[in-house]
């Protein structure tokens, strides 16, 4: 049975709180809302709890978990930090940044999926602060969907994949993000960038003047490549009507929608000033065109949407590389599957 708790205010949710942290203390997992996305919590100390968000997630067993902690300085048990690491936590944590360190042996490998390396983060949420507070030990917690599915950015979307499976769900509202966490590796002076999130390459630099991108970000791995970050050779954020991302001037893209609304059952994810040029069916708006930080927070919500529709085919903008657009290319050019449109006229 999963139970669903609710909370409006921080100061009457001691309670509940605390009883999350007995729960993943007693090897239970249980849902809780990040700036980022929902995650899927377990005691990421424990073998067995690794192995049931796993079972929970439908999640192979090699693509290692994310550690949660309260303060950069709680990851000492069980990371090797570094000044560098000192330095990112000083300009963004708590916030939406997971840092790869050198694992210690109080992480068991189930929880790192066999890797040496383990990544650490501190969210800003509130809600998952305390709940890290209270538990004075690592949670473990990827994103709180069954695997290929979107990641989750409010409450039911969790319920909806993962009713029956976990102890319990604590709904904290929507995500204030939307995209998962941006991943560095520190390498010596360097970082490499696994996955964008909303700390943007820029923002890093200004940190860490050497930002590798990894390839993975923006191309598509080619079979049985070695990748840095085992999450990214799954196929991710996958739904089952095929994604096709739009590229061309916004005049003949607009043309392009509007013709395609005449002729058969699509889904489109647009921008709000395309709203009165469409269609109303199966329209999903992500914000204005320049609003990236809405695109983000609306993004995995819409394509959930999309997806249930049941159409042929669901459309959405190319989004651009730049600042937080190369977040929303990574996540959209892989639930896409790499499938891009260019609109000449
Ligand atoms: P999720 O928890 O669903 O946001 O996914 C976590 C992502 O973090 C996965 O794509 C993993 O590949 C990546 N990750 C976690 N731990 C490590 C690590 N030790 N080294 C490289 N990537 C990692
Ligand atoms: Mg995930």
């Amino acid at each position: 049975m999963t139970e669903l708790v609710t909370i409006h205010r921080l100061a009457d949710a001691e309670q509940d709180l605390s009883r999350a942290a007995e729960i993943l203390r007693d090897g239970g997992l249980v849902v809780f809302p990040t700036e980022t996305v929902y995650g899927l919590g377990g005691d990421a100390r424990r073998d067995a709890s690794a192995k049931k968000i796993y079972a929970a997630k439908g999640r192979p067993s090699d693509n290692p978990l994310i550690i949660h902690v309260a303060t950069p300085e709680d990851a000492e048990p069980y990371a090797f930090t570094c000044d560098l690491y000192y330095k990112l936590a000083r300009a963004f944590l708590p916030g939406p940044l997971t840092i790869i360190l050198p694992k210690k042996d109080t992480i068991p490998l189930s929880t790192t999926g066999g890797l040496d390396t383990v990544a650490v983060r501190c969210p800003s949420h509130p809600v998952a602060h305390r709940l890290l507070e209270k538990c004075g030990f690592p949670v473990a917690a990827p994103s709180a969907n069954r695997s290929g599915s979107p990641s989750p950015t409010c409450a039911a979307h969790a319920l909806a994949d993962l009713d029956g499976k976990v102890d319990l769900i604590i709904d904290g509202g929507d995500c204030e993000i939307g995209l998962e966490s941006t991943i560095v590796k520190i390498d010596g002076d360097s970082l490499t960038l696994l996955r964008p999130g909303a700390i943007t390459p820029d923002a890093l630099s200004l940190v860490c003047p050497t930002v590798k991108i990894a390839d993975a970000v923006l191309g598509q791995l080619k079979e049985g490549e070695k990748v840095l970050s085992p999450g990214m050779k799954y196929k991710h954020y996958a739904p089952s009507s095929p994604l096709v991302l739009l590229d061309g001037a916004p005049d003949a893209v607009l043309r392009f929608l509007q013709s395609e609304q005449a002729t058969k059952e699509c889904a489109i994810l647009c921008y709000d000033e395309e709203i009165p040029l469409l269609k109303q069916k199966h329209l999903f708006p992500v914000g204005v065109k320049e609003d990236l930080a809405a695109h983000g927070k609306t993004l995995f919500h819409a394509l959930r949407e999309a997806d249930a529709t049941g159409v042929e085919v669901i459309y959405a903008h190319l989004p651009p590389k730049e600042g937080l657009g190369l977040a929303l290319y990574n996540r959209m050019i892989r639930a896409a599957a790499h499938t891009v449109r260019t609109i000449d006229n």
